[in-house]
């Protein structure tokens, strides 16, 4: 079975992970190419934009693809979009493979904001330390709040993403650790964190961290994705909804 994995995420690593090697399956995992030095995957990979929905129509039938599991950020929602409707074009079957939105437990002090532009007002006109970490391509709007002081974390280099003065940049990816967010939050004095709601495991500890020092955490949610798609939370499930789609085929 030829499958395309849209990646980009832990999820689709971990499934692509139980993918390799297997000879009853062919997958081809995409990534959109946003990071310079993505890590290296155990199965077939392309990177780059597919030219929106009628793009990736045509990929599907070219590549004859005959399922696409979603793995997308979930703030990935254009992507999604156009994988429901690419797919929904020739009756491809497609699954969404989605971590579970955080939710807030007690002594979490979170100010939940629909937007990123709700997150720069949410911020205030006092001037604050914040730590944002919402990823390098959402930082323009915080340019018009250049009163705070910007503790900036991403994968790749900010280049002038937020031109305003005393921007503290940190360049690291996730996996991170609780002690570790707490350590750096304390050196920089942090008194905010500003950061979309992702889900998952490897980038929670700065949620824990705040928590533990008593810090307001600004909340982005997430994106509406596409209605009426399967969906999972976990590589595991993801494989068994495979399973049942190969008992199905001809
Ligand atoms: P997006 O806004 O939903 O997508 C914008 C365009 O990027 C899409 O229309 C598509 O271009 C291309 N694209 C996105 N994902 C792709 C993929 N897996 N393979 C090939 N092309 C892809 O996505 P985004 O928010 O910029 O995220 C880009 C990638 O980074 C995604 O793969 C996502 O999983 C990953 N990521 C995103 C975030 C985040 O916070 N947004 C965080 C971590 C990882 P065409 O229309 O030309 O096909």
């Amino acid at each position: 079975m030829r499958i395309l994995i849209l990646g980009g995420t832990t999820e689709a690593s971990a499934l692509a992970a139980r993918l390799a090697g297997r000879s009853d399956v062919s997958p081809l995992l995409s990534m959109a190419g946003r990071t310079s030095d993505p890590r290296p995957m155990p199965i077939p990979t392309r990177i780059g934009g597919f030219g929106g929905v009628a793009g990736l129509a045509a990929f599907l039938r070219k590549e004859s693809i005959e399922a696409v599991i979603d793995a997308t950020h979930p703030f990935a929602a254009v992507m999604s979009r156009n994988a429901a409707e690419a797919c929904a074009l020739d009756q491809v079957p497609l699954l969404a493979l989605r971590r579970p939105a955080w939710t807030a437990q007690a002594g979490d002090r979170w100010i939940d904001v629909p937007s990123m532009q709700a997150a720069v007002q949410a911020l205030g006109e006092s001037p604050r330390r914040v730590f944002l970490t919402v990823g390098r391509l959402e930082l323009a709007p915080f340019a018009a709040a250049p009163q705070h002081t910007y503790l900036v974390r991403t994968i790749e280099p900010i280049g002038d993403a937020l031109p305003v003065a005393g921007v503290i940049a940190v360049q690291d990816r996730a996996p991170f650790h609780e002690d570790a967010e707490r350590v750096l939050m304390e050196r920089e004095r942090v008194d905010v964190v500003v950061t979309k709601n992702s889900g998952g495991s490897a980038t929670y500890p700065k949620i824990a961290a705040a928590r533990s020092l008593g810090l307001s955490v600004v909340m982005v949610a997430r994106p509406d994705k596409p209605q009426g798609v399967d969906e999972v939370a976990s590589a595991d499930a993801a494989l068994d909804w495979l399973e049942n789609l190969h008992g199905r085929a001809p």
